[in-house]
């Protein structure tokens, strides 16, 4: 994520409120709050895409999230559309979300709204000084043309990703949310259209796709849903029922293991001289926490080689 990458959000938490801590990405999350408690209860093979400022999508596979080798599965928005030269935030061109998501949206509008093509857009300019994809939405919620093209145009193109999604995954239900998709239902139309139309007979026989039921609610109640689900899960129960609750409370195995390894100032420098980090409170905060966490030699090895954040669990 722009501004994020390698930021240790986990170990920032697990130094402030002194208790276990799992991150996961927005639609993951998403994904699980619909799979449990909204619309996708009961189906076991789901694609929960989210359409805001970017396009990514959340993976129920045989009713589990599917995060992938290195939890980057269901990026979606990074698929090549087209070959043309609209530039992504990921470096490469012609990526979905550069063309159909809601910075695309803002900016088709924002265009049409400057050139005196939409009344609507125009006004909405005048008023904030920009146009936003939600202002495209509205528009087009009251039927102004050039909106309901821009989404339209957007939606075609999701749905041609969605459609080899589809033929390539076959769910039984694709859940479309995102600040975008739940402020108009021209998006959806389109969307739902297309795949309909561009996947293969078998794959769409008994597709459903549907509009997300829990809103902006779904992201924190999938993220309760993963807390729930790593708490009690066997591995991390047998951990925490030694300890007597879920804490990172220093046992006195741990302490044994902490007090045989270099004094965590050295490593702190090991380390940062490893990753070319400086050497900062909060790598030496993250590299303990590690250590504080590290039940075997493995685990000590690793807290001592790595100090990336981006980590789902334990
Ligand atoms: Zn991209």
């Amino acid at each position: 994520m722009p501004g994020w990458d390698g930021y240790p959000i986990r170990e920032r938490f697990v130094a402030r409120h002194a208790a276990p801590v799992w991150v996961d990405n927005d639609v993951n999350l998403l994904a699980l709050g619909e799979w449990r408690s909204g619309i996708a209860v009961g189906h076991d093979n789901v694609v929960v895409v989210k359409i805001g400022t970017g396009i990514g999508a959340g993976i129920i596979s045989n009713g589990k999230i599917h995060r992938g080798a290195q939890g980057a599965a269901g990026d979606v928005g990074h698929i090549q559309v087209d070959e043309g030269s609209v530039a992504c935030r990921c470096g490469n061109v012609g990526c979905l979300e550069a063309l159909a998501g809601g910075s695309a949206l803002a900016r088709g509008g924002e265009a049409a709204a400057v050139e005196g093509r939409s009344v609507r857009l125009r006004v909405a300019l005048d008023q904030h000084g920009r146009v936003t994809a939600e202002d495209v939405a509205r528009a087009a919620s009251f039927g102004d043309p050039v909106a309901v093209e821009l989404l339209t145009n957007a939606g075609h193109r999701v749905g041609r990703t969605l459609a080899s999604v589809v033929n390539f995954f076959n769910p039984s239900l694709i859940v479309i949310g995102g600040g975008v998709a739940q402020s108009g239902d021209q998006l959806l139309a389109s969307i739902r259209e297309t795949i309909y139309r561009r996947s293969l007979p078998l794959a769409t026989r008994d597709l459903l796709v549907k509009r997300s039921s829990l809103g902006a609610l779904a992201g924190v109640i999938g993220a309760s849903s993963m807390v729930t689900e790593q708490l009690f899960s066997r591995d991390a129960m047998a951990r925490w029922l030694r300890v007597g609750g879920p804490t990172l409370a220093i046992t006195p195995a741990r302490r044994s293991a902490f007090r045989q390894l270099p004094s965590w100032g050295a490593l702190a420098e090991k380390t940062a001289r490893a990753t070319h980090l400086p050497r900062s409170d909060e790598l030496r905060m993250t590299t303990f926490s590690r250590l504080l966490t590290a039940d075997t030699a493995d685990d000590r090895r690793r807290a001592s080689a790595r100090t990336d954040a981006h980590h789902c669990g334990r």
